[in-house]
């Protein structure tokens, strides 16, 4: 009779214990494009253990505390909030950066304005910019790869200079400085050799802005009147700021390359390039003061 007992009590007590196979195999996230790498990323959050952990330990048993934790991270995926934000963190160019709402998650994308800027500018020493940093991705990426430059990262957004600063310290980037403002007014005064940016350029009524991560992400790093609007600003300033031959790199939407390039033209910058992205898509220009 007691053994009974405790068997039916060890039974219930399997039966409440979840293995790392059956939540993968059970659980759904409807609006997701990748929901099982996202199972996969909130239960390694859940276990403090890497991705790689569930591979090598598919039939291990979460305990309850584990499973409370992810079940509170899984209902906030299922409430749509980006796995980036909900994990704190999202990589970039290989370094590990914080990220919450108050910033852009960072896009592989992006990492195209960093490559042209690496190839092209081979100075040891240089002074760089990059207006609207956010997390601080573009800069920090750049003041990783190249110590001796002297960066400089700029956001209207104390929140999001705070991120980014945060970003430094976590990385021990030091050659990185950050200032307060509005696009090339928040610069200090000098010349640079190359200013980079990635700003909002999404139209005020595009739906893209209503769809999936987007719609938690802050509205300022995204849309930007007819979504030309701080492009355009950002190529009138930066003619100030560059030396003469100096870089300026914009990262632009997907149809608006030529747009992009004629505003350069009319600004008076030469060798204008256009650069596609991984999924040949003209997503970046680089060109010349
Ligand atoms: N690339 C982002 C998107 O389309 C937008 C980023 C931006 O506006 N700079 O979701």
């Amino acid at each position: 009779m007691q053994v009974k007992y405790v068997i039916f009590i060890a039974m219930a007590m399997v039966r409440f214990m979840t293995r790392v196979t059956e939540i993968l195999k059970t659980k759904e996230i409807p609006d997701s494009s990748t929901p099982r790498l996202d199972l996969e990323l909130l239960l390694a959050e859940a276990l403090h253990e890497p991705r790689s952990f569930l591979y090598a330990n598919s039939e291990y048993e979460l305990d309850a505390e584990q499973e409370k934790i992810f079940q509170a991270l899984y209902q906030r995926r299922l409430q749509g909030e980006p796995i980036a934000y909900i994990l704190g963190k999202r990589e970039f160019w290989s370094l590990e950066l914080m990220v919450n709402n108050k910033v852009l998650i960072p896009r592989p994308e992006t990492e195209l304005l960093v490559e042209i800027i690496l190839d092209k500018l081979r100075y040891e020493r240089a002074d760089v910019a990059d207006l609207g940093s956010g997390s601080g991705a573009i800069a920090l990426a750049l003041a990783h790869e190249r110590p001796l430059w002297d960066v400089v990262s700029v956001d209207i957004s104390a929140d999001a200079l705070w991120v980014a600063r945060q970003n430094a310290m976590k990385l021990q980037i030091q050659n990185i400085e950050f200032c307060c403002g509005d696009w090339c007014n928040g610069l200090p005064d000098k010349l640079f050799d190359a200013i980079v940016s990635n700003p909002p350029y999404i139209a005020k009524h595009d739906p893209h802005l209503q769809e999936g991560d987007v719609r938690h992400e802050p509205f300022i790093a995204l849309e930007s009147g007819d979504g030309l609007d701080a492009i355009r600003k950002i190529i009138v300033q930066a003619k100030d700021k560059l030396k003469v031959g100096g870089l300026l790199v914009l990262e632009h939407g997907h149809d608006q390359s030529d747009d992009v390039q004629k505003l350069l033209q009319k600004g008076g910058y030469k060798e204008i390039i256009p650069y596609k992205d991984f999924a040949g898509i003209y997503r970046a220009v680089m060109a010349k003061r």
